[in-house]
């Protein structure tokens, strides 16, 4: 029998108000595990009431008490660290070390980063002369947290701790895709007596609950990551209702290569960029551009070690590269793949989907591909494929490098490999992303700024941006009298 996947609000499990379920699949078998409450606006309307009901509490309470709030959930899901890593591999098709090892400890820490963040956080004051400025900052209210399937609990978790830690009440919409590990937070938190209301949890259709939160009245802020095609829908809405929005949306990231790069790293560190979660991270490098004299090398290097990669179940220790989340992207991806074709590309590895013996034969996976021959301008080089593809070009100069980096309507992350400091200083400051990364790739500091321009998005997350975003600053000017 499927487990039934049901709404957590005001500390309580709720089905959806018409009964409606959605299936809920395994990508690396096709099969239906679960099936989930398909929430609708009036779903919306109990979780927010619930979160309204809360906040008063909830952001009354000091600083430190949230945090050790925050750190005692932190606590609880470090005590079921493997049993939400199965959860996560199970519903997305991730090698389940990626998940134990990567994915579930960084939403861990998330929780643990934020709420050390609830007690840093401090206010600006200005002195001038008589008078003095202080700036107060507030919890906005009920806000709404919307994320995607490609990282389920890490991006959701990213999104709810910076908006509890700043004292907001929550309704968080995860993908419908990968509920599952949403649901086990909501376990968790009923199990550690989290305070009812305060982080409520409403599945379902974004067309339905997550448009229905974001046009919900007494919802002060929705923060979105996501596709580009919905980021301008929710955009469109918010922008009207004077609603704060942030949007972490699409990519389609460069990676310069440059003949000098630091080799030690390179290509395990670029076969990673490229392949890792089959290719299904926003922060993937999708576009390889590679100085001419080494293109030649690098390349057959990339494509012999993209061959070797071990694709299929996600519970063989061996898979690097697992299931695409879903049959419609697998199907996209594959789509992706003959316009390339159309393109003129030649694809130098991959290119098929992959049916492994046994208990995946029914699952949603794409061989590691490896083209080249597109021309900068084509749709294959455009648009976000967000799968196991990478597409490889050639440059002769700096300035190529650079026009071809930005020859893009995203602009996330990019990577400069080279190693000439000077070089990697002036691009990292001339290529139209909100992240570069330097011979590395996916190093992350929470405290930094995370997110995109261009199409990529609208805002930042991360560190103290974050805890901006949830507040509302007010400026309390006084004039001093003088003696
Ligand atoms: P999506 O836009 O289809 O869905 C994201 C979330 O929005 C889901 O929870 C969905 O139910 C909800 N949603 C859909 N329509 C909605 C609507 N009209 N109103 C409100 N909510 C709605 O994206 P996806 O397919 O789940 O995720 C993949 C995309 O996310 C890719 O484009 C990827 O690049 C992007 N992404 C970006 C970042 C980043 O930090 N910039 C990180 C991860 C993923």
């Amino acid at each position: 029998m499927t487990s039934v996947l049901t709404h957590y609000i005001g500390g309580d499990w709720r089905s959806a108000t018409d009964g409606r379920l959605l299936d809920v699949f395994e990508p690396a078998t096709g099969r239906v595990h679960a099936q989930l409450a398909a929430g609708d606006s009036a779903d919306v309307e109990a979780a927010v009431r619930a979160a309204s009901l809360a906040f008063p509490a909830w952001s009354g309470l000091r600083h430190g008490e949230r945090a050790s709030w925050l750190h005692r959930l932190a606590d609880a899901m470090e005590a079921c660290l493997n049993e939400l890593a199965e959860a996560e591999s199970l519903d997305t098709g991730k090698p389940i070390w990626q998940t134990r090892d990567i994915e579930i400890p960084r939403a861990i820490s998330n929780f643990r980063f934020f709420a050390a963040a609830a007690t840093q956080f401090s206010s600006e004051s200005h002195h001038d002369g008589a008078l003095l400025n202080y700036t107060l900052r507030a919890p906005l209210g009920v806000v709404g947290c919307i994320s995607p399937w490609n990282l389920p609990l890490y991006l959701l978790s990213w999104k709810i701790a910076p908006a509890l830690a700043a004292g907001n009440c929550v309704v968080a919409k995860p993908s419908e895709v990968t509920p599952l590990t949403a649901h086990h937070l909501s376990e968790i938190m009923h199990r550690i007596g989290f305070p009812a209301g305060v982080l409520n949890i409403v599945h379902g259709h974004g067309a339905e609950a997550g448009r229905a939160l974001v046009e919900h009245p007494l919802v002060k802020a929705i923060s979105f990551t996501g596709s580009t095609t919905v980021g301008r829908q929710i955009a469109g809405f918010c922008g009207p209702a004077l609603k704060k929005v942030s949007l972490e949306l699409g990519g389609k990231n460069p990676v310069l290569v440059f003949a000098d790069a630091p080799r030690a790293d390179l290509i395990a560190t670029l076969l990673r960029s490229s392949f890792q979660n089959a290719g299904q991270i926003c922060l993937c490098g999708a576009r390889i551009l590679v100085e001419r004299s080494y293109y030649a090398e690098f390349r057959d290097a990339l494509v012999d070690a993209a061959r070797a990669l071990a694709t299929g179940d996600p519970l063989d220790p061996e898979t690097r590269v697992g299931a695409l989340v879903s049959a419609a992207h697998h199907a996209k991806v594959m789509g992706c793949i003959e316009q390339i074709r159309r393109d003129g590309g030649q694809i130098l590895c991959g290119g098929k989907a992959l049916r492994p013996a046994g208990r995946c034969a029914g699952g949603w996976f794409i061989e590691p591909t490896v083209v080249e021959g597109l021309g900068a301008d084509c749709r294959s080089n455009q648009e976000e494929i967000f799968g196991p593809v990478v597409s490889l070009q050639a440059f002769d100069s700096e300035a190529e490098a650079l026009a071809l980096a930005n020859a893009s309507s995203y602009g996330l992350a990019a990577q400069v490999w080279t190693r000439d400091l000077n070089r990697a200083h002036r691009l990292a400051a001339q290529v139209e992303t909100g992240i570069v990364w330097i011979n590395c790739w996916m190093q992350r500091d929470l405290r930094t700024p995370f997110g995109g321009m261009k199409a990529s998005g609208m805002g930042r997350e991360g560190g103290f941006e974050a805890m901006r975003f949830f507040t509302e600053p007010r400026n309390v000017c006084v004039q001093l009298e003088s003696r």
